[in-house]
């Protein structure tokens, strides 16, 4: 007999989890806040152990085929004239060709289209009551009745409803890296510059570009929090209104982008943050992916991360079905470390997204190009691609 799950958040971690609890016979529950999976949002690196797990799910042709081989990163001055930049073959060298970039809206997509269709999926509901009840959990919703489990996973993001209802606030463990992203897709945008990554930077702001099948572009905005005015951030409205002040006047193409922004209707917007926990699960209550150990999107690998921590977990839970505080310890002293590294990596890259001074943006704009020296590139990129983790191999059915 397999245990009864409810996981909170039909994410990246969320359905990767389902994916392999289901795998192991367990009974899932899977609960989104959302109507329906969301699209929007960025494109990804994909590579590392996300991929590797994304391999043993028989998921890497599918991803694949909905990824992207860029070619070059092309950092661009306010009239559009090359300033910095790098050819993005050394990547597939590092990673032997294991390297992809996808939208994340898509990786979501893939996984969730693998489900087995025993999982049992409720759109547009949350969990919003935790409750011990001797071996199990009693657990309400929004909408849906109160039931009874053996376990509870949070993977609702960085902003988890399940950790502060069973661990703390979110201000308890959120570090904010001091920058907000926002990003969206338009379709019909001009020019386009087919895989290539094309960028602009003035001090503390950047928007990037990039051009996607279907005659669609992704626009990634990153800014230092001083760049947005005071106002509340609460409607799509106000974010809007906040990026197109900060982009005023940033030349570029910024006027045709903040036009496209002012039309699109899928927006995603959130603070640079991490997540630093102690501890991963309290109880039968568990954390996983940006809910447990948000790395941001500095990290360039949130979304494999998020992955991996699911596969471990299952996994660990798989070797110790009859003790479920033991497989979560477990998982926790397996993965905890590597992500606290992770974090810390991130954490010092924040600056280079988006240099303060301009001294600052123009030296990063120089040295962008000494990735154009092979052995440079491999030797930087060969540090900051390697994941120092042994992922174990689990005996899924
Ligand atoms: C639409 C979208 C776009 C994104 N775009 C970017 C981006 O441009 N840049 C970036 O750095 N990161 C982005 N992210 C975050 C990125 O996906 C994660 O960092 C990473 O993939 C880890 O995945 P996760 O499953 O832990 O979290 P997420 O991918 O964030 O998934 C969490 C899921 O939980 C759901 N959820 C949230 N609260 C509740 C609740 N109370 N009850 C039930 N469900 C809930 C969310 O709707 C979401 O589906 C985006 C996330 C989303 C949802």
């Amino acid at each position: 007999m397999g245990l009864r799950i409810a996981i909170n958040g039909a994410g990246i971690a969320g359905t990767a989890l389902a994916f392999w609890l289901r795998r192991a016979g367990h009974e899932v529950l899977l609960v989104e806040q959302a109507p329906r999976p969301r699209t929007g949002g960025y494109i990804i690196d994909f590579w590392g152990i996300g991929y590797d797990i994304a391999e043993r799910m028989g998921l890497i042709p599918a991803i694949r085929a909905r990824g992207y081989r860029v070619q070059e990163v092309r950092l661009v001055d306010r009239a559009g004239r090359a300033c910095g930049g790098f050819p993005v073959d050394a990547f597939v060298r590092v990673t032997h060709g294991r390297f992809t970039s996808v939208r994340r809206s898509d990786v979501a997509g893939v996984l969730f289209e693998a489900l087995d269709p025993g999982v049992e999926k409720i759109f547009g509901d949350s969990i919003a009551a935790i409750e011990p009840a001797g071996e199990r959990v009693r657990i309400a919703f929004d909408h849906a009745p109160p039931r009874e489990v053996d376990l509870v996973v949070g993977a609702d993001g960085l902003h988890s409803r399940v950790r502060t209802l069973a661990f703390d606030a979110e201000a308890r463990f959120e570090v904010p890296l001091g920058y907000h992203v926002a990003a969206f897709e338009a379709e019909g945008y001009r020019p386009r510059d087919e895989l290539v990554y094309v960028s602009h930077g003035i001090p503390g702001r950047q928007v990037s570009r990039f051009s996607m099948r279907g005659d669609r572009t992704l626009f990634l905005f990153v800014l230092r929090d001083e760049y947005l005015r005071a106002t509340p951030l609460a409607s799509d409205a106000e974010r809007k209104a906040a990026l197109a002040h900060a982009f005023q006047g940033a030349g570029w193409e910024c006027p045709r982008i903040l036009e496209a922004l002012h039309r699109t209707e899928d927006l995603y917007f959130d603070r640079v943050s991490q997540i630093r926990m102690p501890r991963w699960s309290a109880g039968r209550v568990a954390l996983a992916g940006d809910a447990a150990a948000c790395v941001s999107f500095l990290a360039g690998e949130g979304t494999g991360l998020a992955i991996a921590e699911a596969y471990v977990l299952a996994g660990e839970l798989l070797e110790r079905a009859h003790d479920v505080p033991g497989a979560l310890a477990r998982y926790e002293e397996r993965l905890l470390p590597f992500l606290r590294r992770k974090q810390a990596g991130a954490a010092k890259l924040a600056s280079s997204f988006a240099p303060a001074t301009a001294a600052g943006l123009a030296f990063r704009n120089a040295a962008s190009r000494l990735m154009r020296i092979p052995s440079v590139a491999e030797w930087l990129l060969g540090r900051d691609l390697r994941d120092e983790v042994d992922l174990p191999g689990y005996s899924f059915p």
